[in-house]
């Protein structure tokens, strides 16, 4: 069965348009796979249409996706949305939907487990820099300290 039956038209428009065009059918699936009805399922992805397309004003990549980016649109984007069309504004509503969608991104495997952006003050996306791993600096410091005292 084609899952884009439950959702509306617009929905369907943002959803294809974007980054999460290759995603949005498993986020179907996986909604509807555990149970909720046509009419959550629609809600929800409203939400994610929603996600979607202020992802798209931003040109944020799938890759970006994470608690922190999602954290950013529910405090800062939401309370002022003045997006053109008419999606659920609850809060506790689109977090859930958001939250939803995370797990499916990880278990496609499009995002990575753990956060790799922060977001500026002025709400640019930046990627972090290649944190050094521990070892590096350790076995760095320790050929140091040989040099010293040979
Ligand atoms: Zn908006």
């Amino acid at each position: 069965m084609d899952n884009d039956v439950v959702l509306l038209q617009r929905t369907r428009a943002w959803l294809t348009g974007g980054v999460l065009e290759s995603s949005y059918q498993a986020y179907l699936k996986y909604l509807i796979g555990r149970g909720y009805s046509s009419w959550s399922v629609r809600k929800y992805s409203c939400s994610v249409a929603h996600f979607a397309y202020w992802l798209r004003k931003r040109r944020a990549k799938l890759s970006q996706i994470d608690e922190a980016l999602i954290r950013y649109f529910l405090d800062e984007h939401l309370p002022q949305c003045d997006c053109p069309l008419r999606t659920p504004r609850s809060r506790h509503h689109v977090e859930y939907a958001l939250n939803n969608l995370l797990v499916v991104l990880r278990q496609r495997g499009d995002i990575p487990i753990s956060a790799k952006i922060k977001i500026h003050h002025c709400g640019t996306l930046i990627d972090l820099p290649t944190a050094k791993r521990d070892g590096g600096w350790r076995s760095s410091t320790g050929r140091v300290t040989r040099n010293f005292s040979a």
